[in-house]
């Protein structure tokens, strides 16, 4: 299976790829199939598959008392990227992998699992804190930012495992990429401080970004050229997220952390309905993946269709 930086290296034209997500616990995977065969007519580079810790949900017992109960609601990661694999070979897959959750050696085990499966491109990522949580907390020998978990990949590739007197270790051939965030992530106190770790992130061997989705181009065109005047030179690949839903208005920048201009606000709200929002949330998307392709970006990456 060709990395992405292979197909960006030979592209002819700016790449397409989505990412999708495992279905709800309980579903099946036909639905991801169904978009896939859509897809693929387009010819998209890859697909990305995000991955989702545990979290805490409360039952209602016949008590009336509340149960703490822990779940993961959309498990399978791994195992959807390489159906994926199996059945679309020309469509490469990055599973996403994340720190939350993970010990070092839970980490090292998945990672076989990978290698094993010759799943080679992945996104190290470090998660969110859990909803119950004030701020992100590692698993105990588990690690705290994304770039240790870079760090434990590359080491893989060069067949130094947690246990170093193993010998003659097999060497991964992993490629890995990073989020980065054009609006700064949530919780730096600014882009040069967010942009200082990037940096370290591809020092420690990184060799493609994916960023956090944005609806103005400028911020993306900034933040590109804030990296590459501090030596950050792998492609940099820009996420986008049409509108679709009114209330996505209000939700996005909340979470996400990103503006939406006012000029999209104005369009959104004075929608009829969400038929009418998803028209002007794709007509948007259009206009900017337009510029983005004139910018010269290597692939225009599409966040999460729900299943
Ligand atoms: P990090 O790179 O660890 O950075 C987190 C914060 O710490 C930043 O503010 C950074 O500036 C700072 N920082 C980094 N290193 C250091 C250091 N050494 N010392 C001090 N500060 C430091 N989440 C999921 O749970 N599952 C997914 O599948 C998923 N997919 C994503 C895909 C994309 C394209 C993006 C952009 C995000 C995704 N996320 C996903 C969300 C992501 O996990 C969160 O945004 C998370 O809060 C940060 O992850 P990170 O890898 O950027 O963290």
């Amino acid at each position: 299976m060709k990395t992405i930086l292979e197909k960006i290296k030979n592209r002819k034209k700016t790449l397409f790829s989505f990412e999708i997500l495992p279905p709800l616990r309980g579903r099946n995977i036909n639905s991801i199939y169904k978009i896939i065969n859509t897809l693929n007519d387009f010819n998209p580079a890859f697909c990305s598959i995000t991955y989702h810790r545990e979290e805490i949900v409360y039952k209602k017992l016949d008590n009336d008392f509340l149960q703490e109960k822990i779940v993961r609601k959309r498990p399978g990661t791994v195992a959807i990227a390489a159906a994926i694999q199996n059945k679309f070979p020309n469509l490469s897959v990055i599973p996403h992998i994340i720190c939350g959750g993970f010990s070092d050696e839970e980490t090292e085990n998945a990672l076989i699992d990978l290698h094993f499966l010759e799943i080679n491109n992945l996104l190290a990522l470090r998660g969110d804190s859990m909803k119950c949580e004030n701020s992100f907390n590692p698993e105990k020998n588990g690690h705290k930012y994304s770039i240790e978990l870079v760090k434990q990949i590359i080491n893989l590739n060069k067949g130094k495992y947690l246990d170093n007197e193993l010998e003659n270790s097999e060497k991964t051939n992993f490629s890995v990429g990073v989020a980065a965030y054009p609006e700064k992530h949530s919780e730096a106190p600014n882009l040069d401080f967010d942009l200082k770790f990037l940096r370290k992130k591809i020092d420690a061997g990184a060799s493609f970004i994916i960023t956090q989705m944005f609806y103005d181009n400028k911020k993306f065109f900034y933040f590109v050229k804030k990296c590459r005047d501090i030596g950050i030179k792998v492609p940099i690949i820009p996420g986008l997220k049409p509108i679709s839903t009114k209330k996505q208005i209000s939700i996005i920048p909340h979470i996400f952390n990103i503006d939406i201009p006012e000029k999209l606000v104005n369009q959104v709200l004075k929608c009829k309905n969400n038929k009418e929002v998803r028209k002007i949330g794709i007509n948007w998307a259009i206009e900017q993946s337009k510029e983005l392709i004139d910018f010269g970006v290597p692939d225009l990456h599409f966040c999460k269709k729900n299943f």
